[in-house]
């Protein structure tokens, strides 16, 4: 076995052990009694059921994960790679076709294999705990939608990026990052617009109470608002949210159905002045600069290992390829990919922190603010006692007793 291969073998199992280590000091943070301080955010019963929710979910985590490394294992072992590469080349279709097919056949091979634990969790796990709204219906279409949007999508922007490798010379990359970044930035934009709506229905919220609230609330912070959006979440989950998304004059703010009918005025107020923080404290921005670095750093590495000859020994490849290196870079890349992660999970939690706390300066109503994530949290069964190296790893936000404490002393 070649160093790469080392490498690779070992992010995988170690990536494995770590997240079920996290899993487990978390599951040991589980107390059966309800902390007093939590008495106004739980009741004893809907405590219980979120451990009981978190438990379920960690167990079905471990055996997906378990399921997915064994798969690709096998199939790198058992040269599942040069065999695909074999039959690919049969077709004799040039590079781009090739590497299109290639790419192509892998991912629906993982979609088919991802289908049935989607199944599993929404009408088995969300089932169970009262939270699923999925009709069969909505399963099928959201898959046939989501498949055709990816091929719509994906296969232009594949085709460039093997296209520049293939042609470009050693100036590839930076070809590419130009390309890729326009490319992105282009579906952000059309997004909220164009492909949100494929999937749920946007109404603008009814003139009222909570709308003119949230205006005259945007118009004090100088937000530019012309509308608010009620999105049908409720035809999926039970489950609750605002979003923030796109930029530009398609940005778009809205709120979930579900979200709408928990929540008093105050409180959904307290959520959007969160979301209008994340804006003008410049987080999407940042965001999106962020992402276009990392994009730029991928790819220049690419560029270094597309043509090493160790990465393709490492996978049992008889012949180089753009294409399969583009495959196998991925799982190069992954170490420092989940350093990366990590280091924008902690930006991600800064963030929120910020955003709250520009929520409860703006509003100056900071028991709206905890009022509405103790409902939030209450009604999607958060785990209220996440162990911190598992925060570490996997939260995008703090834990909710986090906020509502940093949410007191700002107030
Ligand atoms: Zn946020």
């Amino acid at each position: 076995m070649n160093l790469i291969a080392a490498i690779i073998l070992a992010t995988i199992v170690i990536d494995l052990f770590l997240n079920a280590w996290a899993d487990y000091l978390n599951l040991k943070m589980l107390q059966p009694e309800l902390p007093p301080s939590f008495k106004d955010v739980y009741e004893p019963d809907q405590y219980r059921k979120s451990q009981d929710y978190l438990r379920v979910n960690t167990r079905f985590g471990w055996i997906t994960g378990t399921f997915s490394v064994v798969v690709i294992l096998i199939f790198w072992f058992a040269k599942g790679f040069p065999m695909l590469d074999q039959w690919v080349r049969s077709w004799d279709l040039g590079p781009i076709f090739s590497g299109l097919i290639f790419i192509g056949v892998l991912a629906i091979f993982k979609a088919i294999l991802t289908i049935p634990f989607s199944i599993y969790a929404t009408f088995v796990i969300e089932e169970r705990f009262g939270f699923n709204k999925t009709t069969w219906k909505t399963f099928v279409l959201d898959l046939v939608k989501g498949t055709l949007l990816a091929i719509l999508l994906g296969t232009p922007l594949l085709a460039g990026v093997l296209a520049f490798f293939e042609y470009a010379g050693s100036y590839a990359w930076i070809y590419c990052w130009i390309a890729v970044t326009l490319y992105m930035l282009g579906v952000q934009f059309i997004a909220p617009t164009w492909i949100m709506p494929l999937f749920n229905r946007f109404n603008p919220l009814e003139p009222g109470e909570l709308r003119s609230a949230i205006l005259s609330y945007a118009n004090s912070i100088k937000f530019p608002l012309e509308n608010v959006y009620v999105m049908d979440g409720s035809r999926r989950s039970s489950k609750s949210n605002a979003f923030f998304t796109g930029f530009g004059k398609h940005k778009r703010i809205a709120l979930f159905d579900t979200l709408i009918k928990q929540h008093t005025t105050r409180e959904l107020l307290a959520v959007l002045a969160h979301e209008m923080g994340h804006y003008k404290k410049k987080h999407i921005m940042l965001s999106i600069i962020l992402g276009i670095l990392q994009t730029g750093l991928m790819l220049f590495l690419l560029s270094l290992f597309i043509s090493y000859q160790g990465l393709f020994d490492a996978f049992y490849m008889d012949y180089t390829s753009v294409y399969a290196g583009l495959i196998f870079f991925a799982m190069l890349y992954s170490p420092l990919d989940f350093f990366i992660g990590m280091l924008m999970q902690m930006f991600s939690r800064r963030n929120e922190t910020q955003a709250d706390r520009f929520a409860v300066e703006t509003t100056g109503d900071p028991q709206a603010m905890a009022d509405a994530l103790k409902k939030l949290s209450a009604h999607n069964l958060t785990n209220l006692t996440p162990h911190p190296f598992y925060v570490f790893l996997n939260y995008s936000h703090p834990p909710v007793l986090q906020r509502i404490n940093d949410i007191n002393r700002v107030g």
